[in-house]
């Protein structure tokens, strides 16, 4: 495939191509240009170019550009989610719901075009009135992770275009090729050419060049909090507008008076989804002791029924690691648990047999008895391994959840909701979801406390990190006059 620029089809100027390998078999799915900072500036020259025209398009007819791509988007739906199994690992069903969760961020966004109202208000001493109004922050960086390339696409542009701002995209390397054919289906919608480019090429050139553009006025990043800090560094140079969306260890707290059926099947989905790769994973699963025992054998028996395979296959519940780093990550986590004295109730090695032979797949794992010195207890666990942590009480439970320096998601789970939204409170996370495993919604501010982020992305939160507010005061000297030099 080839980048889009300035609505182009367009290869890199060095000519040179990146590979993009199926996580399952280890087969190249297809090649991507490797852009360099020249094609980048390319890129930012296009949607600055196009700002004017974007952003002065009546907001009726952004909403309705807006509602054309997520019907487009909903219509190649089973062709976008394809692609996307096969360059990110995922089982086919999870990508169909990645793919129409980013149709139902447009549709969000296109409907909140042109709602705010903009202030309008007396001066409190009489002399004059203000008006407040918001207008786009102008060229934007979008900057993407592989574990929900198309989704956080999605919480980026929808708000972004919304507001009026142009963009450049860059997908991580790994997976560019869905988000490569929705740009393309959003130009079918009727984008105006340059309001979104995809470049694809490494961070240390592609993204860095984005983030030091000093025509860039914004970055919207999501990724590791490593790289958050950098992008944060580089951008304080310009005092860029950034949204940093990072890592997390998210806790699952589950009391004595909770639904267990429930809560186990929450435990699942929200550990194994997506092989662990989350953001919002359960990373720490905390236990009321109450219960420990009951709930961890329910656990590992409904972990020992999880089907491991390649994600095409319409059989598989998990997929593979996405890459090899992310598998050696998960392993020595697991190895480093256990030398700490952890048990293994399921898993804790790679599954045998020739169809796993080439891709990064590792077995769905549960471990007790970890230490909190573990790194499993300490950094984020980004792969399909459960550390249990059993607590007497629910102020333990708060300590331990909070022991961390993330603060992305958390779960409660009880019935009584004095307790739920008592202790909800008290954990320092973005959001708490309570008896539900962690769901994002368009509509619902999304985003980390602590190391796990900047400001929010998703609801109407999200739309305001892409204005700039402005205020202006208008005297009315009829009313007399406060200023004056004393000449
Ligand atoms: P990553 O930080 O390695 O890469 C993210 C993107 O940044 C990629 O496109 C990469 O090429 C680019 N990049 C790397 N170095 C750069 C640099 N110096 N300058 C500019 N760009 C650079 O993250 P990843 O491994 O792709 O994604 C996994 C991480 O993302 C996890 O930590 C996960 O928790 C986090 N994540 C967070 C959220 C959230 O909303 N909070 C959502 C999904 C993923």
């Amino acid at each position: 495939m080839q980048m889009l620029i300035d609505g182009r089809w367009v290869e890199a100027s060095s000519r040179e191509r990146i590979q993009v390998y199926n996580p399952a078999t280890g087969s190249v799915v297809d090649t991507v240009p490797r852009a360099e900072r020249e094609d980048v500036r390319a890129a930012v020259d296009a949607a600055e170019e196009s700002l004017k025209k974007w952003s002065e398009l009546p907001a009726i007819e952004r909403s309705r550009i807006l509602l054309k791509i997520a019907e487009n988007v909903r219509q190649n739906s089973e062709e976008l989610a394809r692609t996307l199994t096969l360059e990110q690992g995922k089982p086919l069903n999870e990508a169909r719901s990645e793919v129409n969760s980013f149709a139902n961020c447009c549709e969000y966004y296109a409907g909140l075009i042109g709602r705010h109202r903009n202030v309008q208000n007396e001066f409190l001493t009489g002399e004059g009135f203000f008006v407040v109004t918001k207008i786009p922050v102008g060229v934007v960086g979008a900057i993407l992770p592989w574990n929900f390339p198309v989704s956080l696409l999605g919480w980026k542009v929808a708000p972004g275009l919304a507001a009026g701002n142009t963009f450049v995209v860059k997908p991580a390397s790994s997976t560019p090729l869905t988000d490569i054919k929705v740009v393309d289906l959003m130009y079918k919608s009727g984008l105006p050419a340059g309001a979104v480019n995809i470049v694809t090429g490494p961070g240390i050139t592609v993204g860095e060049e984005i983030v030091r553009n000093p025509k860039v006025s914004k970055i919207a990043f999501t990724g590791e909090t490593g790289t958050g800090k950098k992008i944060m560094e580089m951008a304080s140079d310009q005092i860029k507008r950034i949204t940093l969306e990072l890592g997390g260890s998210d806790p699952m707290v589950v009391f004595e008076d909770a639904d267990l059926e429930l809560a186990v099947e929450g435990a699942v989905w929200g550990r194994f989804r997506n092989c662990g790769q989350s953001c919002t994973s359960v990373k720490r699963l905390i236990l009321l002791e109450g219960i420990a025992e009951q709930f961890i054998s329910k656990l590992v028996e409904k972990v020992r029924t999880i089907v491991v395979g390649n994600g095409i296959e319409p059989s598989t519940h998990m997929g593979p690691l996405h890459n090899e780093q992310q598998r050696e990550k998960i392993e020595n986590m697991v190895e480093d648990a256990v030398s700490l004295g952890a048990k293994v109730l399921v898993g804790g090695k790679r599954p045998e047999g020739e169809e796993f032979s080439k891709g990064y797949f590792y077995l769905p794992t549960v471990l007790t008895n970890v230490s909190e010195e573990a790194t499993i207890s300490n950094e984020e666990a980004f792969g399909p391994a459960l550390p249990v942590y059993v607590v007497r009480s629910e102020e333990e439970a708060v300590e331990l959840a909070n022991r961390t320096i993330y603060g992305l998601g958390s779960s409660v789970w009880t019935k009584n909701l004095e307790r739920a939204f008592r202790v909800a409170e008290m954990i320092q996370a973005g959001t708490t979801w309570i008896n539900s495993p962690p769901i994002a919604r368009a509509e619902v501010p999304f985003g980390g406390f602590k190391q796990s982020g900047l400001g929010r992305e998703l609801g109407v939160e999200g739309l305001e990190h892409y204005y700039e507010t402005k205020s202006i005061q208008v005297y009315d000297y009829s009313k007399g006059r406060k200023w004056r030099f004393p000449i």
